[in-house]
């Protein structure tokens, strides 16, 4: 049995140093472990209705009826909703009948919307059986995510049975399916309200952003701008800062990506035109701290809200898979996470208002377009290191409920693989995977920069010393002399002997999982549609997107995206039957 991996592997892990200066709030450890195994509120009721715990059951009566005169609860805010985005009918006519909570549960405060983009529930059950193998866990051994699975998320959009990220985000951010490549603007082209947006300009609420791939991708960008193609990110980084109609809408952003903030004049800009918007940031559009390229300066930052509004970029383009990750020059997903939930807390611990916080896990998806399983399986640990440090979060703050769900699941990975003609065995091996040192699109850098390609450089250097290959054929080594496709053909050396199978260097269709954790999470128990996800937050939050769609529609035409009508208003979910079943769609590729 080899080391477990997490606890020796530098890269996941925080310096003691650091623990200790994390130790007042939520600690930065992994304490899933199972003697700190706590049941989560889902598995305590399951127990209770498998059980019929009478006391328990008794005293959860009790509480109900309390709470039944006591008023805001969830399900009276979720049925008091008069407004348009209250009309979305699934949210107050589910009877969360399996639950016996319902009444107890609060109106949350704040909403922190995680998102692990590309996470299907095989790279789940992957990820789950790696770990067990590595740490030396019983078989039954859970992950913080699996105590809080509730459901389904379906995935496709308005043009395609696959969706993109950028259609993906945005039903989770303005409740409505659109077209791949979309960015926070619906099937017309129209620009949507998102929940973050009305969760700042209606509600006062505080927001952030939290993503380990550039800002301005499409995850973060879908709730934070509005543009018709997601790779046009110079106008999603300069909607981000507050050049929008609606001013300023984020409070917070940590992530990679100033390459779309700063002109090509400077190290690691890319603007096309010349304007350096961090510089604009502060001087006209009035945020506080304004850092990139700097992990020391982002640890030295005051967990208050005096550094608000902040933006802190750690690289030019993604930041580093977790498995290449240098501690010294960029933080974790979770050390990301940690900052900004302490200084939301601070920034609105005496307040009424709360917090919307997005955190995605962006680069699960890019290591499975790769088919680079052990990338993939080191992004999927840190993200549940990082859900392990929210549910602790809300575990504290019980005014506030993490939903955690993926936008589609990448590479379309399956647990098994026949790798010979003979009936195959049924396993698949993920000591292959502990072998593995570097990502392969890292190591296809490696073998770029040699002048001289050398064959010894390839099988010591490469194969051996970091992905643990030492039987490599001969075939395979030839074509890795060719220089050709090296991190894809990379991974499927990998794959293939850990028998791993991958249908796609794309997305695909299937549903993914669902998790929730706090204060009316009972509501999102079943199979929705993602834009229900949107919907649970838009209601539970008392937003009103439509209220924002029409601003963003109505005084700027430089902002304009085609010709606003009446009925392009309001691009909602009711129109969708024309996008349904579009026969152009359904048409097959050539072959
Ligand atoms: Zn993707």
């Amino acid at each position: 049995m080899s080391e477990p991996l997490l606890n020796s592997n530098p890269t996941s892990r925080s310096s003691a140093e650091d623990e200790q200066d994390y130790s007042e709030d939520i600690s930065l450890d992994n304490s899933w472990v199972p003697n700190e195994k706590r049941p989560s509120c889902m598995r305590r009721y399951r127990k209770w209705i498998i059980t019929g715990c009478t006391a328990t059951v008794l005293s959860v009566i009790g509480i109900a009826i309390a709470m039944s005169f006591s008023g805001n609860s969830v399900k009276d805010v979720i049925e008091e909703g008069t407004n348009k985005d209250s009309s979305q009918s699934w949210v107050y006519n589910q009877q969360p009948t399996r639950f016996l909570s319902k009444s107890s549960s609060q109106k949350p405060k704040n909403v922190i919307m995680m998102i692990s983009d590309g996470l299907g529930p095989a790279s789940v059950s992957f990820a789950r059986t790696y770990y067990q193998y590595t740490q030396n866990q019983p078989y039954d051994y859970e992950m913080p995510l699996d105590k809080i699975h509730v459901g389904q998320s379906r995935t496709r959009s308005s043009s395609t049975l696959v969706t993109d990220s950028a259609a993906g985000a945005t039903a989770f951010s303005c409740n409505m399916k659109t077209y791949n490549g979309a960015v926070g603007v619906g099937p017309k082209k129209n620009p949507c309200g998102t929940v973050l947006e009305s969760a700042k300009h209606a509600q006062g609420m505080l927001t952030g952003l939290v993503a380990t791939s550039r800002i301005t991708h499409a995850t973060p960008a879908s709730f934070s701008a509005h543009v018709q193609d997601r790779d046009n990110e110079n106008a999603i980084a300069r909607q981000q800062i507050g050049d929008n109609p609606l001013g300023r809408s984020v409070d917070l952003m940590f992530g990679g990506g100033y390459c779309h903030f700063l002109p090509k004049s400077e190290k690691g800009g890319c603007r096309s035109d010349s304007r350096h918007l961090l510089d604009e940031a502060t001087s006209k559009y009035n945020w506080t701290t304004v850092m990139y390229n700097s992990k020391e300066a982002f640890e030295a930052l005051p967990s208050d809200e005096s550094i608000l509004p902040a933006i802190s970029l750690f690289s030019s383009d993604h930041m580093e898979y977790e498995i290449d990750r240098n501690p010294q020059t960029q933080p974790s997903l979770t050390e990301m996470s940690k900052k900004a939930l302490d200084v939301l807390y601070k920034a609105t611990e005496n307040k009424e208002k709360g917090f919307f916080l997005m955190i995605e896990g962006s680069r699960i998806d890019m290591a499975a377009h790769s088919n680079d399983a052990a990338t993939h399986v080191h992004e999927i640990l840190e993200y549940q290191n990082t859900i392990e440090l929210v549910k602790k979060y809300v575990d504290e703050h019980p005014d506030t409920i993490m939903i955690s769900t993926s936008d589609h699941e990448t590479g379309g990975l399956s647990l098994a693989r026949q790798v010979a003609k003979a009936y195959p065995e049924y396993l698949w091996y993920p000591d292959v995977l502990t072998k593995v040192k570097s990502s392969t699109i890292k190591l296809e850098g490696l073998i770029n920069q040699q002048s001289t390609l050398t064959r010894d450089f390839i099988v010591d250097i490469v194969l051996k010393d970091h992905l643990g290959i030492t039987d490599a054929t001969e075939k395979e080594i030839r074509q890795l002399m060719k220089k050709s496709n090296l991190d894809k053909y990379l991974a499927e050396m990998v794959s293939i002997r850990a028998q791993l199978g991958w249908a796609t260097h794309g997305h695909s269709g299937v549903d993914v999982n669902l998790y929730a954790y706090g204060s009316g999470s009972e509501y999102l128990i079943g199979s929705h549609e993602n834009t229900q996800v949107g919907e649970f937050i838009t209601k539970i939050l008392d937003l009103n997107l439509t209220e924002v769609t029409t601003r963003l529609n109505l005084d700027n035409p430089s902002f304009h995206i085609n010709n606003l009508t009446e009925k392009g208003k309001l691009e909602y979910n009711e129109e969708l039957q024309h996008y349904h079943h579009v026969p152009s769609n359904l048409k097959h590729q050539e072959l």
